[in-house]
């Protein structure tokens, strides 16, 4: 493991990423969308998480700036930065999977919009945002430079903390019982841990 290949293990990250969602985005185009908590705040949120976990670290990877902001470079971290990359496609992936045509970048309700509560989605109310922390690690792991590697976790981080107790509040106007019951037996992110 060289610090080459692991900015190019980054770069795939953000490429599988973009395969998959572009694929399950077409899908979901066709459904109407009946409701919606877009506005300013939600495209700023949306700006800083794609600034923090896509164009500061690819500008890294594309230019090497900033580079007062350089670190050592550990091989083992990165081959765990590697692990965390490929879970974080797969739990993306079968999160696309499970919300098919409700899915929306936004938080939006579409016509005849269904509550999904299996698969990934079984014990987990927000695995898309787990996904989004596995490769916000992966970035840290992966990208020797503290400002490039460490931008996901916060551009992320401020869209998570930020977004999730809106969207729960406006899954629970739409869903009402039944997304109370959904939340009781499940986790927000992680299965025993939050
Ligand atoms: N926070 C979720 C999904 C974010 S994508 C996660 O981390 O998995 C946001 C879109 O997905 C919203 O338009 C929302 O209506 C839809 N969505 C999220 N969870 C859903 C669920 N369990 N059932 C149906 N739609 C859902």
């Amino acid at each position: 493991m060289t610090p080459t290949i692991s900015k190019v293990i980054f770069v795939a990250l953000v490429i599988g990423w973009y395969l998959i969602r572009y694929k399950y985005a077409r899908r979901s185009r066709r459904a109407r969308v009946v409701r919606s908590a877009r506005g300013p705040l939600e495209t700023a949120l949306l700006l800083i998480s794609l600034s923090g976990l896509g164009l500061v670290p690819l500008a890294y990877v594309a230019t090497g700036m900033p580079r007062f902001a350089d670190h050592s470079f550990y091989p083992w971290l990165a081959w765990l930065g590697s692990f965390f990359a490929i879970a974080a496609l797969g739990v993306f992936h079968l999160t696309h999977r499970a919300l098919g045509r409700n899915w929306s970048i936004s938080l939006d309700v579409r016509e005849n919009h269904e509550l999904v509560t299996e698969g990934i989605y079984r014990r987990v109310r927000h695995p898309m945002y787990s996904a989004f922390w596995l490769w916000a690690i992966a970035q840290a792991l992966l990208l020797p430079n503290w400002i490039a590697g460490f931008a996901g976790i916060v551009g992320f981080g401020t869209l998570f903390f930020l977004r999730v107790g809106k969207e729960e509040a406006m899954r629970l106007a739409t869903f009402g019982e039944s997304y109370r019951s959904y939340m009781e037996r499940t986790w927000r992110v992680w299965p025993g841990i939050f």
